[in-house]
């Protein structure tokens, strides 16, 4: 994938936190890149205008990643105005924590139609074009709860090792027709979605992360980076935690 051609990359949730900066470090490495967000229409029009300013094309439309339909036109959309999808990363996840005693049923489908209902309506519009070209590369983000499991989080967890299983299912059932699926599983990185965390919550996360500090997206956007490139042309169906040592 190291060649001059223009290369088409589609993004999950990138108008902020991971999937924004995924958005920004693939438009760097010369992709194009397509990607969907739920609501905030102002982030995703200020995104497409920083990429811009570095020189990238970036397209932003609003799609649901719950329903198939919406993420299939986004998918259109994307091929229409940019051309075949290469890469496909999928970053739009919410969190609904409680015990499981007080879990309402909304949150339990909230949150496995958007995190792992997502990630396998963006794969399913991807994969026939990859199949086809005979090339492609996917990327999960999962999250060391996916791999460990967290109190208040069945939901959230169970979400997030589906993805796991999806992916390798997935990374073995087209690796022959040269495409590949990683996961991504993050720890705690600097987002919207950490700052809702209480003090307390942080500070014991703090305690047990070996390098002392939360993730940045940055750092997470670089491993994105390397695994849709051709640096990472044998690996499939792997799992990178990324997580300063929290699990360690
Ligand atoms: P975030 O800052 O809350 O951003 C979430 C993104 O997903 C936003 O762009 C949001 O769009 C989009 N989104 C949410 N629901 C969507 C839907 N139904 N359809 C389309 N887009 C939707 O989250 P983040 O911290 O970057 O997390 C990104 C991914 O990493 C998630 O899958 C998360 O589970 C995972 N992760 C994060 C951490 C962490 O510490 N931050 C750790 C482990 C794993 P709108 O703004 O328009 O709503």
């Amino acid at each position: 994938m190291e060649n001059n051609e223009p290369r088409v990359a589609v993004v999950s949730g990138g108008s902020r936190g991971i999937g924004r900066e995924v958005v920004l470090r693939l438009a760097q490495d010369g992709f194009d890149v397509g990607f969907c967000y739920r609501s905030d229409e102002e982030a995703a029009r200020r995104l497409e205008k920083e990429v811009q300013e570095q020189g990238g094309k970036a397209r932003g439309v609003r799609a649901d990643v719950a329903d198939g339909a919406s993420v299939r036109s986004f998918v259109e959309e994307v091929e229409n105005a940019l051309g075949p999808i290469e890469a496909a990363v999928t970053s739009a996840g919410i969190t609904r924590d409680n015990p499981l005693l007080l879990m309402p049923d909304e949150d339990w489908d909230a949150v496995l139609r958007t995190n792992l209902d997502g990630a396998y309506n963006l794969c399913r519009s991807v994969v026939f074009g990859m199949m086809k070209r005979k090339s492609g590369s996917i990327v999960n983000i999962s999250s060391v709860a996916g791999v460990y499991g967290n109190p208040t989080q069945s939901n959230y967890a169970a979400s997030k090792a589906g993805i796991i299983g999806f992916s390798r299912s997935l990374a073995k059932e087209t690796g022959r027709y040269g495409i590949r699926a990683n996961v991504v599983a993050p720890g705690f990185i600097e987002t919207d979605m950490t700052a809702a965390l209480g003090e307390q919550v942080r500070k014991r996360a703090l305690d047990a992360i070996a390098l002392r500090r939360l993730g940045r997206a940055e750092e997470v956007a670089d491993l994105v980076s390397y695994l849709v490139s051709a640096r990472s042309s044998y690996v499939t169906g792997a799992v990178f935690q990324i997580d300063g040592g929290i699990t360690i």
